[in-house]
């Protein structure tokens, strides 16, 4: 039997189905998650299916239609399942503390990192440009039909991990996808000019900060920026207002790599990499024990963040 007939098997057989989604998450974990969510709940309507997640779904993202449904932890801990399926998720620990919920349960591990450590009884990992682009398949072959609802989640994933289809991860296959689902009704200007024109103040505010302080290491070809959580604190500005950062970082004409450092609450320092051409940030990452993918990764470290500075520059 092939991967995808067992996933439908074991879909089947499950009375009670959790999704689970990465921590801070983004809009492919939330638009891969959604998008199930909402075709097994119009295919299996006798089911009890849930998509939990450890962290609150950004601004940006929640105009999704069926985004309310999407529950977190804390609300949600007695229950048990007989199936959990990952997605967006590189590890179990990307899941957070939605990992006490998974207990004996079945596990369907559904991601496009390359640093995937097939944790899952059933693995469905690719290297494509999104898991919103793999669930597109994965729902197609499991017979459950795309909804216009289920499209504008999955459109949204995709235009997230691709910056709007313009990264190196772009496939012939991912503009067949979004054909697809325009053919659908999905409409790509409302959910790009909602996605990307719709920041905060404070987000605006330390982008500015970032892009005025950031630190060029040229031998290296590094660009990077720490921002202190006392920072943060201090000018009320959330988690998800530093999102995209580290891109702009890597825009300078000089850059072939990014680093950007925030601080977090707990005293840890949360890292994001990106690369241009040929760097391997998969691997920096690594050294931190986090993963994701060639061109973008990501980890979080007890070190400082001159330390991690220092251990990212020795490593390129
Ligand atoms: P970001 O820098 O936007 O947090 O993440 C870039 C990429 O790296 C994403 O694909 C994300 O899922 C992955 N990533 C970020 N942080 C971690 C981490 O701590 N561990 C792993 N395995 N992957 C991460
Ligand atoms: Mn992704």
């Amino acid at each position: 039997m092939n991967e995808i007939n067992k996933v439908k098997e074991k879909i089947e057989a499950a009375k009670k189905i959790l999704l689970l989604g990465h921590i801070n998450p983004d809009g492919d974990t939330v638009g891969a998650g959604l998008s199930l969510l909402l075709g097994l709940e119009k295919k299996y309507p006798e089911k009890k299916i849930r998509f939990i997640l450890q962290d609150k779904v950004p601004e940006n993202i929640s105009f999704l239609e069926g985004c309310e449904k999407i529950e977190r932890i804390e609300d949600s801990k007695d229950e048990t399942y007989n199936l959990v399926i990952f997605v967006d998720s590189a590890t179990i620990d990307r899941v957070g503390s939605a990992q006490e919920l998974v207990k004996d349960a079945f596990k369907i591990n559904i991601d496009h990192h390359i640093s995937n450590s097939n944790y899952g009884d059933i693995n469905i990992v690719k290297d494509i440009s999104s898991t919103s682009e793999l669930m597109y398949s994965i729902l197609k072959a499991l017979e459950i039909e795309v909804t216009l609802d289920m499209a504008g989640a999955i459109y949204l994933g995709i235009v997230n991990d691709t910056g709007n289809f313009a990264h190196s991860n772009v496939t012939e296959n991912t503009f067949k996808v979004a054909a697809n689902l325009m053919e659908l009704g999905v409409n790509n200007n409302k959910i790009v000019n909602d996605f990307f024109k719709s920041k905060s103040f404070e987000r605006m505010k330390v982008l500015g900060k970032a892009l005025s302080e950031m630190i060029f290491v040229k031998e290296k070809k590094l660009m990077y920026f720490y921002l202190p959580y006392e920072y943060l604190k201090e000018n009320g500005i959330e988690r998800d207002d530093t999102e995209g950062i580290v891109e702009e970082l890597i825009n300078y004409s000089g850059s072939e790599a990014s680093l950007f450092l925030r601080g977090e609450a707990d005293g840890k320092i949360k890292g994001s990499l990106r690369s241009k051409h040929n760097i391997d940030v998969n691997k920096i990452a690594g050294i931190f024990s986090g993963g994701g993918h060639i061109k973008a990764a990501g980890f979080t470290s007890e070190l400082s963040a001159d330390e991690i500075v220092k251990k990212v520059v020795e490593n390129l």
